[in-house]
């Protein structure tokens, strides 16, 4: 028997463009379209050629290039570009790369109320949510604000062919992760649910093509598509167990983000799967498989991943103090969330043990 249909869907006003070549042949027109006359295009240290192919694209639209991005955002680096765009008398923003780069974008935009388009080069999906981030004095802090919402995304998958294979794997699973948590959300509804599905079958379908030969343009483009799913599930959802301790992990232990969604996905869904069976046979279906968590670990060990918290640097010591400071926290999630059952899954994913599905 299926639960009777229950749902509030909100869709938010996010122009999107997917094409081969688009950063450098659509971002023009978008940031005409959006009357911006003086864009300051903003990257990571390490995205600087596809932030100046953009920029050199803009021609008199460019105010310039900050590429000063930070992974979580320093608040000190968001007051610097801040500045940049002051100083520079820019309309707007267009920030191309990562979550890293698309962050700092949005933290312009909270401060200034300037529009963002994001030319995202990772998978990590923050380009199709309201949420910000920043971090001061080791403590991140997020929110929602619908001013940080980009009013544009322009998806190129030739921005991606570059990316390192073990990024595109890792961040590849953090946008799985995104499509898996929304499934069981509270604000879930069946639009979620048929871009989770399609997400998920999009983005483990190419990862194995992506690994095997980086330059394959289809692979790229399907891997993309997929990131474009499971982000726009992040955007319309509250996110459970899952980011939440990807967070406590990457926030106060200082463990990198998309290896540790890697590592953690499997545990976490197991640790859920018996309080959600509708978002399991979901992820079975676009996986094909029936055991959900296993294919899952499997996958990302097969391209490479990393497989455990200690190979990312966690201590032993420190896995008691993350179950209890995670248990502390108030955030939705399917199962009852306890000290000693996050403690479980956090030695488990320390040890690499094959993750099995609990009943609760
Ligand atoms: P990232 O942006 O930090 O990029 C990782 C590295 O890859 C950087 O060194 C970057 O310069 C490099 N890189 C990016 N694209 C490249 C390319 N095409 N070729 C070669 N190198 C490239 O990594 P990420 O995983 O995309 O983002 C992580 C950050 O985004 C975290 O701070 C996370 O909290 C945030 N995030 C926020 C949201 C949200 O909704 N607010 C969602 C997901 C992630």
């Amino acid at each position: 028997m299926t639960t009777p249909l229950d749902f509030t869907h909100e869709t938010r006003p996010v122009r999107v463009v997917f094409r081969s070549g688009a950063s450098v042949t659509a971002t023009p027109g978008e940031v005409a379209r959006l009357a911006l006359h003086r864009v300051l295009v903003v990257s990571g240290g390490r995205g600087t050629e596809a932030a100046h192919a953009v920029a050199a694209a803009l021609g008199d639209s460019c105010a310039g290039v900050h590429s000063g991005a930070r992974m979580h955002v320093p608040v000190e680096v968001a007051d610097e570009a801040v500045e940049a765009v002051r100083a520079a008398g820019a309309d707007g923003c267009v920030a191309v790369g990562g979550g890293s780069a698309i962050g700092l974008g949005k933290a312009i935009a909270l401060r200034t109320g300037l529009p963002l388009i994001a030319v995202p080069s990772t998978y990590s999906g923050s380009e199709m949510t309201s949420v910000w981030g920043l971090t001061e004095q080791g403590v991140k802090r997020t929110g929602r604000d619908s001013s940080v919402q980009p009013r544009c995304v322009v998806y190129d998958p030739d921005l991606t062919l570059g990316l390192p294979v073990p990024l595109s794997v890792t961040s590849g699973v953090n946008a799985l992760a995104h499509a898996v948590e929304a499934l069981y959300a509270p604000d879930a509804s069946p639009l979620v649910s048929l871009m989770a599905e399609e997400g998920v079958r999009a983005m483990a379908g190419a990862l194995p093509g992506v690994a095997a030969d980086p330059g394959d343009p289809q692979a790229r483009g399907r891997a993309l598509y997929g990131a474009w799913l499971c982000g726009s599930c992040l955007g319309s959802t509250t996110m459970g167990l899952h980011h939440k301790l990807c967070h406590v992990l990457g926030g106060t232990f200082g463990l990198p983000h998309a290896e540790t969604h890697t590592v953690l996905l499997p545990y976490t869904l197991a640790h859920n799967a018996a309080a959600a069976p509708e978002a399991v046979a979901v992820l079975a279906r676009a996986l094909d498989t029936d055991d959900v968590p296993r294919a899952l670990r499997e996958l990302a060990g097969r391209l490479g991943a990393p497989r455990t918290l200690a190979e990312l640097g966690m201590k032993e010591a420190d896995l008691a103090r993350a179950a209890t400071q995670l248990a502390a926290e108030s955030f939705p999630n399917p199962r009852e969330v306890t000290a000693n059952g996050v403690l479980g899954l956090l030695t488990a994913a320390y040890e690499g043990w094959e993750p099995r599905s609990e009943t609760p």
